[in-house]
This record gives structure tokens, sequence and C-alpha cells, in this order.
């Protein structure tokens, strides 16, 4: 029995509606403008993560992910420039450019922490804005045509005040919503909570990145580009829609508004929003110099894998706080389930039904991955058959995605410096000189190794 928290009914409900064999499921992607976070990658492991449990419960997925190449601003309430355009005029590069780099970076970055794309997964499309501009346009007219719609001098705005069921998500009322919204500056829109669907080009200037349409030269609004691709690939409605909590109250309220408005059902049947990274037990943003990114981590030495066992170590619905501590923990983890992995040999065994029954359990309940990592150590420390534990974690990692296949008896290179360090102390120790011989052996210590000694020489260790 599947069982999730819909945020759309606030409750934990049975998904009665996902009998159907083919799962269509919506994740909003990147924009791709500038190095995603850590607090990113938290909402695409969740991504990838529902998505192998659903397939490991034994249902077909289909899933988009799209790509935010254009009509993301800056600002709140449609103000300020598209945050491509304004990375390119930094950069003095082309917008599309901008585009096309980050894309690549972040298809690269997916690869590094095994997170499938629409090259490994047959069943998986990551569409780009830029390449759905007549089916954007095609909703925005329709939206003018039954009267959702209205001009400005910059756009044409979406009219939350005729879509009465507006708000219905985050379970906010629209005066609500106008009482809570930043202050407004954009003086022309009839309600604070109006967006935009279609933004002209300035009269000034010319956009990078820009289209005919039947209101004049310009590019989409961020919202309908969702609306029209998942429309497009999974059709309305579809099944679930993925996505961080910052979503649920301006950009997944104006999805469903301009996509139930438009063709009078629903967008998506079930709505799973993951949690935020917290950094150091705060908000992580780039101007507080937090935002934390794949770079940092390998800067830092940490292989992308160690933050995905850091993330699937909290419930997805738990705010998760970073900090490099508890990182260097799930490094450790990571290491001991390697070591446990590889002493089990690579004979053929046989999987253990109790013990993967309740790793599946614990993923239909709700995704939880604390639980099922604590099935996971349970196996570890059974007494069952090495062979058998070993095929157990192999099947666990079809949902925990760690690249345990991959993993083999690494050959520890050992760096010349340290042979020549280690023939010191050794050629020290042999002359009696134990003060030099303590001091190399603390510089040892000090760079990873240790010496063993024996009667007729010594061994050089990791630690
Ligand atoms: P964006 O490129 O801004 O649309 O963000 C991509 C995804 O990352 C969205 O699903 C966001 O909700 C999510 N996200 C952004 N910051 C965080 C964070 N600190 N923790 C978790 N998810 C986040
Ligand atoms: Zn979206």
């Amino acid at each position: 029995m599947l069982r999730f928290w819909n945020t759309a009914s606030r409750s934990l409900e049975e998904f009665r509606s996902i009998q159907l064999e083919k799962i269509g499921l919506y994740t909003c992607g990147p924009t791709v403008y500038n190095p995603l976070t850590l607090g990113n990658w938290r909402a695409f492991l969740f991504d990838d993560v529902l998505k192998r449990a659903l397939r490991f419960s034994g249902y077909q997925v289909t899933h988009v992910l799209n790509i935010t190449d254009v009509g993301h601003l800056v600002g709140d309430g449609d103000m300020g420039e598209d945050k491509i355009e304004k990375e390119a005029k930094k950069t003095g590069k082309n917008a599309w450019e901008i585009a096309k780099e980050r894309e690549e970076i972040f298809r690269q970055e997916m690869k590094q922490i095994n997170i499938a794309d629409d090259v490994s997964d047959s069943d998986m499309r990551m569409p780009r804005a830029t390449e759905h501009i007549a089916e954007q346009i095609e909703i925005v007219q329709r939206l003018e045509e039954k009267g959702f719609t209205y001009r400005t001098s910059d756009g044409i705005y979406f009219d939350t005040a005729k879509f009465p069921a507006y708000g219905k998500l985050s379970g906010q009322k629209l005066e609500e919503k106008q009482e809570g919204a930043r202050v407004e500056v954009n003086t022309e829109k009839r309600q604070s909570t109006d967006f935009v669907l279609w933004k002209f080009s300035p009269t000034d200037q010319k956009r990078h990145m820009e289209w005919e349409s039947p209101w004049g030269i310009g590019a989409p609004g961020w919202h309908i580009e969702c609306s029209a691709m998942a429309r497009k690939y999974l059709g309305q409605p579809f099944d679930i829609h993925c996505g961080g909590v910052d979503h649920i109250a301006v950009h997944h309220e104006n999805e469903i508004a301009q996509s139930e408005a438009a063709f009078d059902v629903p967008l998506a049947n079930y709505w799973l929003h993951n949690e935020f990274l917290l950094v150091d037990g705060g908000r992580m943003g780039k101007s507080l110099g937090n935002a934390y990114t794949f770079d940092d981590l390998k800067e830092r030495g940490f292989d992308p894998i160690v933050y995905r066992l850091f993330i699937l170590g909290a419930h997805y619905r738990s705010k998760v706080n970073f900090t490099w501590e508890a990182l260097e923990g799930a490094r450790h983890s990571l290491e001991n389930l390697k070591k446990a992995f590889l002493s089990f040999g690579k004979e053929a065994g046989a999987v253990l039904d109790k013990e993967l029954r309740a790793f599946r359990e614990a993923l239909e309940d709700d995704l939880n991955t604390p639980k099922a990592l604590a099935v996971l150590w349970e196996v570890i420390k059974s007494s069952a058959l090495p062979a058998d534990k070993r095929v157990t974690l192999l099947a666990m990692d079809e949902v925990f995605g760690l690249g345990m296949n991959e993993w083999k008896q690494e050959l520890i290179v050992i760096p010349e410096e340290i042979k020549t360090l280690a023939e010191e102390r050794w050629q020290a120790r042999l002359a009696k000189n134990w003060l030099e011989s303590d001091r190399l052996r603390d510089i040892l210590t000090e760079k990873g190794w240790t010496m063993q000694d024996g009667a007729d020489g010594y061994a050089i260790i990791s630690r």
C-alpha cells in the first residue's frame, strides 16, 4: 500500500488513484544560470529516490524534469530581470551560451551523484522551456479567450481574482496571500498575487532570448512552462507533481491556476514537496557565503555520493541541517558500508525476503529512507550468509543509488613523498635516532599514513 503525504489534501493519503501501471511524475527542474546549491540537489535527490522507490514497488514511472532556460525573474512579483539574461550581462556572454553551459554542468553533476537523466533512463524527459514556446503561447491564448488575463505595459497577466480556487494548495485564501505578499512594486497589477504569462521585451533594448507572439515580442513567464510541458508529456491530470516547499505558495499555485483555468480539469492528483536544507542551523544564501555547491564538496575532498547518503539519512519532509561535521559523519558511514559490502565476497546468493519486505514497506510509507537505511544496517549486522547479504544490499541499492555495483577493492597508491618519509624514518630508527624517527612518524600521521614496523622491514598503511 503506497501512502504519501499529499500537500494538496494536507494529509497522509493512500495513493488510490495510482492503480495505473504507468505513473506520470513531474518534478520542477533547475534554472540554468549559476551553480546549483546543495539545497537544489536535495530536491533533485528527492525526485530521483522517489522515482526509484516507485519502480522498486513495481510501477512504471514516466518522469519529466524540466530545464528552465528562460523566464525565471530575479524578483518576486514578476519584477526584475530574467535571471539568465542578467547573468549574461554580468559575464559578457550570451544568454543562450549561459543556459547551454549550465545545463551541461547540471548533467555532469547528475552523473556524479547517481541521479538518472534522460540518457540513462529511457522513461525520462528533460524538456527545455525555450523549445516549448508555441505550447506556452497556446495556453496563454486559451486563457485570454476564457477571460482570465489582462494586459499591462510590460506583459500579459493572469487575473487570480477570476480563479476562485486560487490558494488551495497552500490553504491560503486570496486575501491572506495578498496581505502576506511583499510590498508590491508593480502598480499595474490588479492583485499582488497576479502573475505574468507573457513578458514583453523592453522597448529600449533587445533580449538575447525573445520570440514573436500574438501580444508582441517577448518571453514567457516562468510558471507557464511547467503547465505546458507537463501537459504535453504526461497529459492532464497526471499523477504526481514534486518540488521544494518554497514552490508551494507561488510557483505551484500559479501552475494550478493557469492549467485548471485553461482546461477545467486538475493539473496533478498528488503533490509531494521536499523540505529545505539549512546550513549551520540557518538559511542558505549566496549573500551568507554558505550556498555550497559541488565545487565546495570537492574542494574539501568529499565525493558527491557522500552527500547522497547524508540526504538519504533524513526524511524528505524534515528540515536537514547541513554542517561539514555532519557530512564527515556521512563519509564515515559510507566507508563502513563499503568495507562491509566488499567483505561479503562475490559469490552468488539469495535475496533475504523478510528484510527486503521491511525495506519496501518503509519506502511505501511516505518514502521513509532513514528507516530503509536502518534495515540495510540490520542486514549488514545479521548472521545471514555473506553472499545473501551482498545480493540483498545490491537490491536495496536500486533505490539508494549509491553505486554499490561499482564498488571494488581500491588499490591504494602510496605517494612518492610518503614512501621517502617512511624510508627515512626506518633508517632513523635503525640508527636509534629516536627523536628524528618520532618526528617523521608525526609528519606521516598528519598526512594520514601510519607505519607498521616488523623485524626486518615495515608496511605503510593508509588510515
Ligand atoms: P530553482 O532552480 O530555484 O527552481 O530550484 C530548484 C529546486 O530546488 C526547487 O525544487 C526548489 O524548491 C529547490 N530548492 C531550492 N533551495 C532549496 C533548499 N535550500 N533546500 C531544498 N530544496 C531547495
Ligand atoms: Zn514548475
